[in-house]
């Protein structure tokens, strides 16, 4: 979807993202009446308001930023600065820096390509924020970056819920989500279903291909092609 292309679609979003915004602010201002009613002098209320109140602060600006990102894509005013990048050292270090034991880089085979690492950065954390947030905490999730003549594939492989078939197309537009109850099956965190459309309009501007396999109940992969570049 395009913005203000059509009134039924820019509707629609106007209603998704009022609606986005309006559960984490419920979610705030249910907490700053407690806390002025009562919760000043009971620790525990206290603890229990902060927390939320951050999390739900973190959820708008995740979202503000992801419209942000996705307006300025639209409106063609997101250029990429791509130079040649050494795939597997980037990689390599995001997920040191994403500081989460429950992934494992399980092949990282060394190869350059074209890129803009920052917006190549962004796109893993899509990937991995939803293998982890989609799967129990008690699973790995595993990376794995293999090349072939003038490809490299990346995966994402994580033992999740799995997504249906009926619905792996339709994962990668705006605001889709398959079951808003999913997502607070593992770790309460709320999604918004924008993390997969930044990373697929982040993909596209670098050629790379994106394929999802999936077993409902058993895991989701997904398996980045990407072209390469010769080392000189
Ligand atoms: P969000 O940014 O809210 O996580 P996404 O655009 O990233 O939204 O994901 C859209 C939908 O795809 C979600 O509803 C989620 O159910 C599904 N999904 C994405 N990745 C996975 C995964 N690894 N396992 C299971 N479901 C997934």
């Amino acid at each position: 979807m395009q913005f203000g292309i059509d009134a039924e679609e820019q509707r629609r979003f106007i209603n998704d993202v009022s609606h986005e915004l309006r559960t984490p602010l419920t979610i705030i201002r249910g907490y700053i009446d407690l806390l002025e009613t009562c919760g000043a002098d009971d620790p525990e209320l206290f603890n229990e308001a902060v927390t939320s109140i951050k999390k739900s602060a973190q959820n708008m600006q995740s979202l503000i930023e992801s419209l942000l990102f996705l307006a300025r894509a639209d409106q063609g005013r997101q250029p990429l600065n791509k130079v040649p990048i050494e795939l597997d050292e980037l990689l390599k270090k995001f997920i040191e820096d994403y500081q989460s034991p429950r992934i494992e880089i399980s092949k990282l085979t060394p190869c350059r390509i074209l890129a803009d690492g920052e917006f190549l950065k962004k796109m893993f954390a899509a990937f991995l924020d939803n293998a982890l947030r989609y799967s129990a905490p008690d699973t790995v999730v595993e990376v794995e970056l293999t090349t072939e003549l003038d490809t490299a594939t990346l995966k994402f492989i994580d033992k999740g819920i799995g997504i249906a078939t009926e619905d792996r197309a339709k994962i990668f537009d705006r605001f889709y989500r398959i079951d808003k109850s999913r997502t607070k099956q593992f770790n309460g965190e709320s999604s918004v279903g924008l993390g997969l459309s930044v990373a697929k309009w982040i993909a596209d501007r670098h050629g790379i291909i994106i394929e999802v396999e999936s077993e409902l109940g058993a895991g989701s992969t997904f398996i980045l092609t990407i072209p390469t570049i010769r080392s000189s």
